[in-house]
């Protein structure tokens, strides 16, 4: 009896003419995913089977691959001979200890001599004469136990599912580049991009000697758990300490927020397009703070000439937020009290919502294209 994993993916299948290429990439990221660990992924009608590794590092696996996007569950299963009593004896292995169960049998294999519902019988049945705190329950089963009888001779028997991360491949829906914050919302935002099957590059701004190389090094884990899903990332940072200090020094102090981050916006386009990302995505939420209103949004939003800004938590209240963030395993990280860049010159009181006439009037005070390049010409590029 050997340890295989079955893994059924999701929305691939509604791809039409675009299965081949959404399932090479899905295949690729499972392959990143388990790299350093002997193991064969094989396509099994509408699945994948992922078979030769060392049942010691079953658990290890399932851990790894439950957090590919495109993954929608997983099932551990023990590959035997397709005979009944073999099956069976897999069958003791997966089955709960009380309460309902139904038990499933596919047949690919049509010269087996039962079919999927006698085999379901005879199973079932020897099950409730080895144990009576179990019932048969066929329409709401506390438990399923599947068994799979392959066109090959051995069969695959399984009990719950285990769920995955969802979503679709990353790779295959385009390439985006995330301004990344300490925070908690903007690896939250890319996060949700990944799971929709984009790749992601970071950027960074930081204020150096404001903030400090802590509030730099968590930048980085937090890039580093976002790589686990993202199937990769890099990292940019870029300084703005003197494109703040100029502000501070030429400008009204209300408007720190919203100039600096039209400054964010512009220098975010300009590396987009060197990397080819085709859009930015921040971790803005409607409402959230002083520089989300739609306003403040409107006015970071115009600088950038001509790529989409997308904001998938804009929707989103702090709790929710702050679930995902626990839940993908950068909460912790999050939290870490570090400054950032926005909390340096910190106006006492920010324009909440301001018109962009008074915005150009206040940036018209900069030399704006002077500032840029000397921000960009600071930009380091970390590969996760
Ligand atoms: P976060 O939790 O992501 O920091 P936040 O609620 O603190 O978000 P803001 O500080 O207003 O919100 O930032 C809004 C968005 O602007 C962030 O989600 C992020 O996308 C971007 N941003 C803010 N500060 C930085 C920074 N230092 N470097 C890169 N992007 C940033
Ligand atoms: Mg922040």
């Amino acid at each position: 009896m050997e340890n295989v994993i079955i893994v059924r993916y999701c929305e691939i299948h509604l791809k039409g003419n675009n299965r081949g290429f959404f399932e090479r990439v899905f295949v690729e990221n499972m392959e990143k995913a388990l790299k350093g660990l002997k193991h064969e992924i094989r396509k099994q009608s509408g699945r994948y089977v992922i078979e030769g590794f060392n049942s010691q590092n079953t658990d290890l696996m399932v851990g790894k691959l439950k957090n590919v996007f495109g993954v929608h569950t997983l099932s551990v299963a023990m590959k035997v001979n397709s005979s009944l009593d073999e099956i069976f004896e897999a069958v003791k292995l997966v089955a709960p200890l009380s309460g309902t169960f139904k038990v499933d049998t596919h047949r690919a294999d049509k010269k087996f001599p039962l079919n999927s519902m006698q085999i379901n019988a005879e199973i079932g049945g020897r099950l409730l004469d080895l144990n009576n705190a179990l019932t048969v329950d066929v329409h709401t089963p506390q438990s399923i136990i599947g068994i799979d009888l392959r066109e090959n001779g051995t069969s695959l028997v399984f009990g719950n599912l285990i769920n995955g991360v969802g979503g679709m491949p990353v790779g295959t829906a385009g390439k985006g580049m995330l301004l990344i914050s300490g925070g908690i919302d903007s690896p939250v935002a890319g996060y949700m991009m990944a799971k929709r099957g984009m790749k992601l590059e970071c950027i960074h701004f930081h204020s150096y000697p404001y903030t400090n190389m802590q509030a730099r090094e968590k930048v980085e884990e937090l890039a580093k758990v976002l790589a686990e899903y993202s199937c990769g990332t890099v990292l940019h940072v870029v300084k703005v300490t003197h494109i703040q200090e100029e502000i501070h020094k030429k400008c009204n102090g209300d408007y720190m927020v919203t100039l600096l981050r039209r400054f964010m916006m512009r220098i975010a386009e300009r590396l987009a397009k060197k990397c080819g990302a085709q859009c930015l995505i921040t971790g803005e939420s409607l409402g959230q703070v002083a520089s989300q209103t739609i306003e403040g949004m409107t006015s970071s939003g115009s600088v950038v000439e001509n790529l989409p800004i997308l904001r998938p938590l804009c929707g989103f209240d702090k709790n929710e937020i702050i679930a995902r963030s626990r839940a993908m395993g950068a909460y912790d990280i999050s939290i870490r009290p570090y400054e950032d860049c926005c909390t340096v010159f910190l106006p006492r009181h920010p324009v909440i919502h301001p018109k962009m006439a008074d915005v150009l009037e206040e940036e018209s005070k900069l030399d704006v294209q002077a500032l840029l390049d000397e921000a960009f010409s600071t930009l380091e590029t970390i590969k996760i």
